[in-house]
């Protein structure tokens, strides 16, 4: 086999939607389980399409994903340009041999010669009307109308596009990767435009054109790209070259499986599809990203390879090296993939817990207010200990206040349930305990602690409860036993009399 090499050739017509992420990152998979190249090529032919700032975005979000480019926009390469506006000049050349070969002609039909066709053909009972090979006859181009009168209008300049000549009736067959053979007629195709009167080709010519000419080995594009297979896989025949292999990956799809995931399911149901925030350059409305959601570009990316790919294990915490090293598109399978938000949480809560302390406390020091002057080591091991009970960083800055500042209020259901007439005699019992205490790590206070309680005869649902209200203001939480080391004896001492005052 040749080289691989695989492009994602987004149209910068808005932000990247979590779908268009999945198919680069099929890509770069692909490309590099192969020893291949992974390529970034902008399809900026419909220029009416074009939305300020999506260029970037596509870039940066890329980027976030550790999606790397090899080759491409704003990567350089031997094959570029890599925008197709600014390879506008090549393409006439193509479209001409097409012309020459006789699988293209000129259309001179206005819009509204064109409305007036479809109107015809509506009135005649065709539902969708098409500029096929049947109605081309009626209509003005180079095949109905005298070679003479051709070359008239050229002469003087009437506005014309180049059509694709469909064969009538003749099977077209792909083999594509995940889905097999599709075979479809061409009298089911229409006569796609190829050049534009704008002197710009369509998406159809410029693609193919350029997959060829930056030596393409596998086209690998979301499933909506499949119609348009035919008309590709005719185009390289014609031009006599080398079809490159398809793969039409699976739709995304909403999370009860109806239909396609779009970004109003998004703003519905409270998640993201955008990898990171986009704001609309002409509304200002600001689309949340997974990034500014607090997670980490490994979980959003692993969530996303197994939206369509399994790797026929157990196995669903994969490193972009694993799944490299795992990826098939023989894994892909053809059916749509549902979303599920939970299950993508859940992978952020994966991730965060296999960091260490010292990298969480790393990413949470800048949320510290710098009055708090926290010690790097407490940090980490408070880090570690709040982990478990974590989603997000973010999560474990909120509930690790309790480090920081003794509590200001107390939760108020444990209070009432849970705090006795008994309660501040027990309490004033622990802390002399603790006040006698040398060893204060997490084991001896669970020990001493726990030999209290069986020496009085009391409950631990009776003491422990209120132990944690007096010294975290909380009704729940990780290990009182923990967390009292980390705080130390004397603040743990200090808290429980300041809210045996408090509250009796
Ligand atoms: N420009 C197309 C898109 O926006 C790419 C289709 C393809 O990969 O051939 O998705």
């Amino acid at each position: 086999m040749d080289k691989v090499r695989v492009r994602f050739a987004p149209s910068p017509t808005g932000p990247l939607h979590m779908g268009g992420v999945r198919t680069a990152l099929y890509n770069y998979l692909f490309a590099k389980k192969h020893n291949g190249d992974f390529l970034l090529r902008l399809e900026d032919t419909d220029q009416t399409r074009l939305v300020p700032g999506a260029e970037q975005y596509i870039l940066d979000a890329l980027s976030w994903c550790k999606i790397n480019i090899d080759e491409g926009l704003g990567h350089g390469g031997d094959l570029g340009p890599y925008k197709q506006s600014d390879r506008k000049p090549m393409y006439r050349q193509y479209a001409d041999i097409l012309l020459e070969k006789g699988h293209a002609y000129y259309a001179f039909d206005t819009a509204e010669e064109l409305d007036e066709m479809r109107q015809r053909m509506k009135n005649a009972g065709v539902p969708s009307p098409q500029y096929n090979s049947v109605v081309r006859d009626s209509m003005q181009n180079s095949i109905s109308l005298s070679a003479d009168e051709v070359k008239q209008r050229l002469d003087r300049g009437d506005s014309y596009v180049i059509r694709i000549k469909m064969p009538r009736n003749e099977e077209v067959k792909i083999n594509d990767t995940i889905r097999g053979w599709v075979v479809v007629n061409t009298n089911n195709l229409d006569d796609k435009v190829l050049f534009k009167s704008d002197g710009m080709p369509t998406y159809h010519l410029a693609n193919v054109v350029d997959d060829h000419l930056m030596k393409i080995s596998h086209v690998i594009r979301g499933e909506e790209w499949l119609p348009s297979a035919p008309l590709h896989v005719l185009l390289y025949r014609f031009f006599d070259w080398e079809c490159p292999a398809f793969a039409h990956l699976p739709l995304i799809l909403k999370p009860d499986g109806n239909g396609k995931l779009s970004k109003r399911d998004g703003d519905r149901l409270g998640f993201p599809v955008f990898p990171t925030e986009w704001t609309n350059p002409e509304t200002n409305e600001v689309s949340s990203g997974y990034r500014e959601e607090g997670y980490f570009p490994e979980a959003f990316t692993n969530m996303l390879a197994f939206l369509g790919w399994n790797p026929g294990t157990a196995q669903e915490i994969f490193s972009m090296d694993e799944l490299v090293e795992s990826f098939s598109l023989q894994r892909v399978g053809k059916a749509g993939a549902k979303f599920d938000f939970d299950k993508t949480k859940w992978f952020n809560q994966q991730y965060l817990r296999s960091k260490s302390g010292d990298e969480l406390a790393e990413l949470i020091h800048s949320k510290i207010p710098k009055s708090k002057d926290a010690d790097g080591v407490f940090l980490a091991k408070v880090c570690e200990l709040m982990k478990e009970r974590a989603t997000f960083v973010e999560d474990i800055w909120e509930s690790s206040q309790l480090f920081f500042d003794s509590p200001t209020e107390y939760d108020e259901k444990t209070h009432r349930k849970k705090w006795k007439e008994h309660t501040p005699d027990i309490l004033k019992k622990v802390t002399e305990l603790f006040g006698g205490m040398s060893d204060f790590s997490a084991e001896n206070v669970e020990k001493e602690f726990k030999s209290l309680l069986e020496e009085n005869e009391w409950g631990l649902g009776m003491v422990l409860p209120t132990f944690r209200l007096a010294v975290t203001g909380k009704g729940m939480g990780p290990s009182m036993f923990k967390i009292s080391e980390l705080l130390g004896k004397d603040e743990v001492v200090e808290r429980i009399e300041t809210a045996i005052q408090k509250l009796s």
